[in-house]
């Protein structure tokens, strides 16, 4: 038997299964994990991270639809801080992906924080306590002095209300909550959608569908994926010369960044436009189809796309793209607004979230009994997507406006990690109870995202999109560039934030840092 290796030191969180603790985060995506890297390496260790499901991963763990990939690059999509030399593919697949998270989690030695079947229900603030009171699994009360929400912006599923659909015999299921017990081979199979998720599981199930009907309501812009296998020179070379990844890593942010350029000014994208179109016209030389398939409003007004096999997909002889909208489903089909009856065995959504009304059910209260939907019954907002005024100690992480079309969204985490540790840093130095945003400081932000976004593509391409609230307001999209993002998080205004003082408790008294 080997010589016993010295067992690692193991910290355990102060508190009790219910705290209260310094910090509660939810969630276990790049959000709530780099939130828990984030605490321990300022040497807070007094959290803990609640996590509806039994394993971590967020939106990679929930993801499971055949072709699930990441449409940006591996070298990119990684925290600035855990590279990874041995990415096997530009572009990381699902499963990679939540293999670099699982390794992350243990590296860190996080698993002892998380509770798992710990599905956040509620959160409250108690003015008496100066505390969240988080409510678990419906009826579990944990407490915490802050409270971190790392759920993801793109979490709730959206299934649209088509008349008749409860009456469909068949198999339903949406994309985010993939069926992998029913077997589509041979199977008639209808895809509602042509976003990001179904150009990646369409390619996949066309080979296997005994006939798929993909029923598109607006063209997406596609890009060609440039998609290979990272050689083994290439990996040796990163393990050796780390700069070398890096160089790699900042050359394509610099490249991905240039598209925030056309967002203001859309001819700036005229050149990748033609590069779309050319693709376009490369795979698909039926022209009834190509026309079909060509966007009429501005790139980049909905998340532009990449993929090399989507297109060839569709050219497939048991593929078939339609534009007509639905009218009805019946029991064993759909039957769209021309009259033409489609006979189909299962639909799948791949249909997007919920994002700028998803926190409309969401039981979450403020100081002085806020609700937040009453907060936001005027639209989602917060200061830096971070900080909502009403709402003290409450972190959002990619909260309302700091979502991306263009680049990676750990950028965003890395840069709001580090802000919530300032705010927490701030609030501990000044020995107070309680951190808000002031309300003119969020109004004021708020002001400049919606004067930022007038005449941008999102709001003027001509297009509708999961950026925009239901009266056309951007309430997702991050509207300038990435650098300035992370020029305003770097450095805390201690002006834009009140601290009070009025410490009413004694159990979680002490430094939240
Ligand atoms: P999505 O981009 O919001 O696309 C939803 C699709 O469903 C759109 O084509 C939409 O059509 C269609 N749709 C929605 N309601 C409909 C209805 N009632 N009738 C007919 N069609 C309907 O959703 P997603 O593909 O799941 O992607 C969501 C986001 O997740 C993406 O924008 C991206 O940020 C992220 N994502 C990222 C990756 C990645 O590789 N990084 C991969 C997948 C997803 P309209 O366009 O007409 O609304």
């Amino acid at each position: 038997m080997a010589d016993a290796q010295p067992a690692p030191a193991v910290v355990t969180p102060a508190a009790g299964p219910g705290g209260p603790y310094k910090v509660v985060i939810v969630g276990t995506g790049f959000s709530g994990l780099g939130m828990a890297i984030g605490l321990k390496k300022a040497g807070v260790h007094d959290f803990v991270v609640l996590e509806k499901a039994d394993e971590v991963g967020g939106t990679w763990r929930e993801n499971t639809y055949p072709g699930c990939a990441c449409d940006i690059m591996s070298l990119l999509y990684s925290y600035s801080f855990e590279p990874k030399a041995d990415w096997s593919r530009m572009f990381p697949e699902q499963e990679e992906l939540l293999r670099y998270i699982k390794d992350i989690v243990g590296k860190y030695e996080l698993a002892q924080h998380i509770r798992f079947n710990a599905e956040v229900t509620g959160a409250e603030y108690d003015d008496a306590t100066d505390t969240w009171r988080v409510t678990v699994n419906g009826d579990e009360v944990v407490r915490g002095r802050a409270l971190v929400a790392g759920m993801g912006p793109l979490h709730h599923p959206s299934i649209p209300d088509l008349p008749g659909l409860s009456s469909f015999a068949g198999r339903t299921f949406h994309s985010a909550e993939w069926d992998h017990s029913y077997d589509l081979t041979g199977r008639r199979v209808a895809v509602i959608g042509t976003g990001a998720s179904a150009i990646q599981f369409v390619p996949q199930i066309a080979k296997r569908a005994g006939h798929l009907t993909v029923f598109q309501r607006t063209p997406p812009w596609i890009l060609p994926k440039p998609d290979r296998r990272i050689t083994g020179v290439e990996r040796t070379l990163f393990r050796r010369v780390p700069a070398v990844q890096r160089g790699y890593r900042n050359g394509i942010y610099l490249v991905q960044e240039s598209f925030v350029l056309g967002f203001k000014n859309p001819r700036l994208l005229r050149a990748a436009s033609s590069l779309a179109k050319w693709h376009l016209a490369r795979q698909v030389p039926d022209r009834d189809l190509r026309r079909k398939l060509t966007p009429d409003y501005t790139m980049g007004c909905k998340r532009t796309l990449v993929s090399s096999d989507y297109y060839p997909a569709l050219m497939r002889p048991n593929v078939e793209l339609t534009t007509e909208a639905v009218a009805e489903v019946r029991e064993h089909s759909i039957v769209t607004r021309d009259g033409r009856t489609h006979d189909v065995d299962a639909i799948i959504f791949g249909t997007g979230f919920h994002v700028t009304d998803a926190f409309d059910g969401a039981h979450i209260v403020g100081r002085n009994g806020l609700r937040i939907r009453d907060a936001w019954k005027d639209g989602i907002e917060a200061h830096l997507g971070v900080a909502v005024a009403g709402f003290p100690n409450l972190f959002l992480l990619l909260g309302p406006n700091s979502g991306l079309g263009h680049n990676s969204m750990i950028f965003i985490i890395e840069a709001q990690v580090r802000y919530v540790l300032q705010c927490l840093a701030m609030l501990d130095a000044a020995g107070g109870a309680r951190i808000s945003v002031k309300p003119s400081v969020q109004d004021r932000f708020n002001q400049w995202v919606q004067r930022k976004s007038e005449g941008a593509v999102w709001v003027a391409g001509g297009c509708d999109s999961w950026y925009l609230d239901r009266n056309g307001v951007n309430r997702a999209a991050w509207p300038a560039s990435t650098l300035n993002f992370w020029l305003r998080t770097r450095r805390l205004d201690p002006g834009d934030f009140q601290i009070d003082r009025t410490v009413a408790r004694d159990e979680t008294a002490g430094s939240a840092l």
